[in-house]
């Protein structure tokens, strides 16, 4: 083993929730370098283009916040101050407003990149000892549609495959997902088992010809928004053709007869007619699913962010629950997590209508459950504030504080005028970060400054459940401290008892605790188990020595009272917006190769501007040459909320009368015209209160 080996931290990419394996060393000078882990079992040593120029984020301190900083009033200017000083006071307007307005006049806004100590403590401060359930994150504007699908379809939030899984399916479904950009190391592993496997049929759902198409056998390039029509169709074309499993629907399923009916209220030939495809290809996606003995669909954003989320994912897993696919090798819906520790959050809670451990909020008995072990105060039955909805009520002036941790609002949430409003707003902002180029710091009232990956410790969960210990390689630079110890002084601050953990370790324990005899039973784990088993699927009981089970659901047993998995019938209307002649093309939003969100870790890094340094509005050709567009063009994109102008790039790959612009970028050069979120509406999916990214109506113009 090379010296440089011997030295090497096991770690897990703080990207996607893809969740692949790294090794981190520090070389004499102290410089941070990385390679993938060739043991891990995710990515057997490879790495994407984000992961593999991690270490320039780390090295590169120039935009670190080093200080807390605070500003006496509005009026004033930030300025270095104590921890003691930024804490005590933040601890005292905590009070004040808590005691005049009720706990619900404060919040929390986290990030599904926190870690599963960071978002546990949270949860515990706001919901056990504030008496608030105003803790919401930004994977809210990411996942919420599937775990209420999750929820509603199999009885909990719990997505029942695994990665290995990919190498025994021969059927991918893939939709509303670019994987090959966005979970690069995953589809690697689709490429190499289709390249090895040519059988192997890939279907790829997207109204853009993106880069996962490239391996597709069929692309069925939809108009947005018509993803339950396509699913719909798709499952009476299994019915009619006798490629369902009877007596799965028969023995472990519930709402088979509605769901029939709802099916066959259109004929394929209606259903392509509104997805805009050729219904032979329906037909055809139809024959490779039925004909497949390991069937997995595969989604993220596509499906997930939209007014019809939910139904989107129901139809969607309809397909898996008519066909039997599901609890079996190579088969099972398997929703790609956007963020690292989506899943850990929601593991201990850490969304505004969530107790611990898959708990329910408005369960009584699982509130007292919780209450009793924290041993705070009583726990509001009442929903606490979802993303956007904590932006209304900070512009309406009935939330009265805020505290974001490492999220950057103003890029990432829709109608961004609007969070706009609502900080200039806000009595009292705390912004808790590791970098001084977010936007919301100009309106910070507080500023703490946090450690990054590498500088602490501590779990994530990734999209196939697998849990993962995070090693601190190097020391956080000046006075940043760790998000978890941030928010345990805070809370002594507030005079809260049951925040004084030895260390991470601890707070896992705590969390492991809470878990024993629930569905996501941990309580067999704890750190020193972590690091020796490398990684270890949930569950995790006591007394267990090995992850227990890979894939969920393999005795067909769910998790609903009637242990049935249900299948509900779906309607298939459209609640977006709708274009008109005032605005009639429909926007889409989404990611690009190697960016990574608001792009501030990887926004340094010069080797990943290369692929794409600028934003450009993607049009058809045709939609171009009707508005007098060529490549290159300066354009103005409007929406019925805000306006964009930038350059436009004609390509074939989009869907003619669909445009798309990337979500990554926010301030450029003190302009903010490049930010696609000025045009998004923050129309909500009913149930999963998820926002419609995907979908507004803009016109475009030639400026
Ligand atoms: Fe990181 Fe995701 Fe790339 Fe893996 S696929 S290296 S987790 S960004």
């Amino acid at each position: 083993m090379s010296a440089k080996k011997k030295t090497a931290f096991e770690t897990t990419c703080c990207y996607c929730g893809t969740g692949c394996g790294i090794l981190a060393h520090t070389d004499q000078k102290g410089k941070v370098g990385v390679e993938g882990n060739p043991e891990h079992p995710v990515n057997k040593g490879m790495l994407c283009s984000k992961g593999m120029n991690l270490h320039y984020t780390v090295n590169d301190c120039s935009d670190r916040l080093l200080f807390p900083q605070m500003r006496f009033n509005k009026n004033m200017p930030l300025q270095k101050v104590s921890w003691d000083d930024a804490l005590n006071r933040t601890a005292a307007v905590f009070k004040t407003f808590i005691q005049k307005y009720g706990p619900d006049s404060v919040a929390f806004y986290v990030s599904g990149q926190c870690l599963t100590e960071e978002y546990y403590v949270i949860n515990k401060l706001i919901k056990g000892f504030i008496g608030s359930n105003n803790i919401d994150t930004n994977s809210r504007l990411c996942m919420s549609s599937a775990v209420v699908g999750y929820k509603m379809a199999l009885g909990e939030d719990s997505v029942p495959v695994c990665y290995d899984d990919i190498e025994q399916a021969d059927c991918f479904f893939v939709t509303g997902a670019n994987p090959a950009w966005c979970h690069p190391i995953i589809w690697r592993r689709v490429e190499a088992h289709k390249a090895a496997n040519p059988h192997v049929k890939i279907i790829v759902v997207d109204p853009r010809k993106t880069d996962s198409c490239s391996i597709a056998d069929i692309h069925l390039q939809i108009n947005p928004g018509t993803d339950v029509t396509l699913n719909n169709a798709i499952g009476r074309l299994l019915i009619e053709n006798g490629k369902i499993d009877q007596q799965f629907i028969d023995d472990h399923s519930e709402g088979f007869a509605r769901y029939k009916e709802q099916v066959f209220i259109r004929t394929v030939e209606e259903a392509a007619l509104i997805c805009g495809v050729d219904a032979r290809d329906i037909i055809k996606t139809a024959r490779y699913i039925g004909a497949s003995k390991g069937f997995l669909t595969m989604w993220t954003m596509g499906l997930n962010q939209s007014s019809i989320g939910v139904n989107k994912n129901l139809s969607l897993i309809n397909l898996n629950l008519i066909t039997g696919h599901i609890g079996k090798p190579g088969s099972g819906p398997f929703s790609l997590t956007g963020q690292p520790n989506a899943m850990g959050g929601r593991e201990v809670g850490g969304l505004s209508n969530l107790l611990p451990a898959h708990r329910n909020l408005n369960n009584p008995l699982h509130r007292n459950e919780i209450q009793a072990f924290w041993g705070g105060t009583t726990i509001s039955e009442k929903p606490g504030l979802t993303a956007t909805e904590m932006f209304e009520a900070l512009e309406k002036g009935t939330l009265k504080a805020i505290w974001i941790i490492c999220t950057n609002p103003l890029v990432s949430l829709p109608d961004v005028r609007q969070a706009e409003r609502a900080l200039k707003n806000a009595k009292y902002v705390v912004v808790q970060e590791v970098s001084s180029k977010p936007e919301t710091l100009s309106y910070a009232d507080v500023i703490l400054p946090a450690a990054a990956w590498l500088e602490k410790e501590g779990t994530m969960t990734n999209s196939e459940r697998r849990i993962s210990h995070l090693a601190k390689l190097i020391d956080p630079p000046e006075e940043a401290l760790p998000d978890r110890e941030i928010i345990c002084r805070f809370a002594q601050k507030m005079g809260f008892k049951g925040f004084d953990f030895e260390n991470d370790a601890a707070v896992y324990d705590e969390h492991a605790a809470l878990t024993a005899g629930t569905s996501i039973d941990v309580s067999g784990l704890n750190y020193e188990l972590i690091k020796g088993l490398k990684t270890v699927q949930w569950p995790f009981p006591k007394g267990a020595t090995q992850s227990e089970s890979k894939r969920l659901f393999e005795d067909h047993l769910f998790l609903t009272p009637s242990k049935k998995a249900i299948i509900h019938s779906v309607e298939d209307a459209i609640m977006s917006e709708k274009p008109d002649d005032d605005y009639p093309l429909i926007l889409t939003t989404g990611r690009t190769r190697d960016q990574w969100h608001t792009m501030s870790k990887t926004g340094k890094v010069n080797k990943l501007k290369q692929h794409l340094a600028k934003p450009l509005l993607e049009i058809h050709p045709e939609d171009a040459a009707d508005l007098n567009i060529q490549e290159g063009d300066i354009v103005l994109v409007n929406s019925r909320r805000g306006e964009v102008r930038i350059a436009a790039t004609l390509t074939n790959s989009m869907k003619k009368g669909v445009v798309f612009l990337p979500m990554h970028w926010g301030k450029v050069l003190n302009s903010d015209l490049n930010r696609a979120n000025n045009l998004t509406n923050n129309l909500l999916d009913p149930i999963s209160k998820e926002p419609d990214f995907k979908f507004c109506a803009v016109k475009v113009v030639k400026y």
